[in-house]
């Protein structure tokens, strides 16, 4: 879905990879590691509505992209015992798609809409009553004959996905009952999606490899899965076919992507604040132009994560470059400079 081209190594899905990760999609809550809050929230407000005889409520799920927010939704449809419609913002071209769309569920089915940040307005404002009253609007006609027609839907959810909560319009936003941030990953619980990943390819792999990709999986399972299968590629040609730490190394250096997980954008776009603006604060439009990187990707993948590990920070005179990443790229801290207050 979302899948925003940022490493053309690594965030271009090939096909083969589009299949990979569908056959691995977890299936269990038991297989959805990690974000336990989010889990908890979720199975309570599926018990609750279990017990109401009710759909669930509309739930809105936010945060990087490969997170797990198509899994979830899948799980939830999964518990309740009901059929799942997935679709995105930008594919839902008019009020009359949506309308299309939803006289087509069954009562208590869930239209899952990725990227909902991009529903144009008209469709926006068509799904408000069908979100609070399961009924739509239609205009029928033209000119002083039109009239507008309430049409009657089956009771359904909504799960939207979003990178972007920021660009959602507060009413769109007001109409779900229950919203959650999906956080990035510790590596040791990206350990255990890679093991059972491991063993569902069945990739040889030992316990220092899974250790190494995992630390280099910038917290994101759909990271972690990837390099995972990348570096079996690598070994598959490389190697005599098990993966083992020097050989993951290998291959984790051949794809660019270091010790933190920071890969060639990721150094450009610090490299670039640092040695053209001082280490900043500078706007994201001047970050942008000067790395020709689209504005939506550095917002959406690139930040996030060097936010996460401390390498910038957002003021309001625009991204600063912290101590953390001067250190880790190995230069040296300009000495009359702002950069010394972030410590
Ligand atoms: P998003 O919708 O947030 O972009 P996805 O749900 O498509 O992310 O997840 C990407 C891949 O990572 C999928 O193959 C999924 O099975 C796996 N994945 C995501 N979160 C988890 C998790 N918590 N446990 C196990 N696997 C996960």
């Amino acid at each position: 879905m979302n899948k925003k081209s940022k490493n053309p190594e690594l965030e271009t899905e090939t096909p083969e990879e589009e299949v990979l990760f569908t056959s691995l999609r977890v299936t269990d809550w038991n297989e959805f590691y990690g974000q336990k809050n989010v889990k908890e929230s979720l199975r309570i407000a599926i018990a609750a509505a279990k017990k109401r005889k009710e759909p669930i409520e509309h739930i809105l799920l936010y945060g990087p992209p490969g997170l797990g927010k198509t899994t979830l939704s899948h799980l939830v449809a999964k518990e309740m015992g009901v059929n799942i419609r997935v679709t995105s913002g930008p594919a839902i071209e008019r009020a009359g798609d949506l309308a299309s769309i939803l006289t087509n569920l069954e009562k208590g089915d869930i239209l899952f809409i990725d990227e909902i940040h991009r529903l144009n307005k008209v469709v926006e404002e068509t799904l408000y009553p069908a979100m609070e009253d399961f009924a739509l609007d239609i205009v029928i006609g033209k000119g002083p004959s039109a009239r507008t027609v309430r049409l009657d839907l089956s009771p359904f959810t909504i799960i939207g996905a979003t990178t972007r909560i920021g660009l959602l319009s507060a009413p769109l936003r007001d109409r779900f009952g229950v919203v959650h941030r999906l956080s990035f990953y510790e590596p040791k619980v990206l350990e255990e999606i890679l093991e059972k990943a491991a063993i569902k390819l069945k990739v040889g792999v030992d316990k220092p490899s899974i250790i190494e990709i995992a630390k280099r999986a910038r917290g994101t399972p759909r990271v972690a899965l990837k390099l995972l299968k990348r570096t079996r590629d690598f070994v598959q040609v490389k190697a005599d076919g098990k993966l083992n730490k020097e050989v993951t190394k290998q291959a984790l250096n051949l794809l660019e992507v270091d010790e933190v997980g920071l890969d060639s954008s990721d150094i450009r776009y610090l490299r670039a604040i640092i040695e053209k603006y001082n280490g900043g604060p500078v706007g994201i439009e001047t970050i942008a132009s000067t790395i020709a990187e689209d504005i939506g990707t550095i917002e959406e993948v690139i930040e996030p994560y060097l936010m996460q590990i401390g390498f910038i920070k957002k003021t309001t005179r625009g991204r600063m470059v912290t101590t953390f990443a001067y250190l880790h790229l190995g230069i040296e801290l300009p000495k009359s400079s702002s950069q010394t207050k972030l410590i």
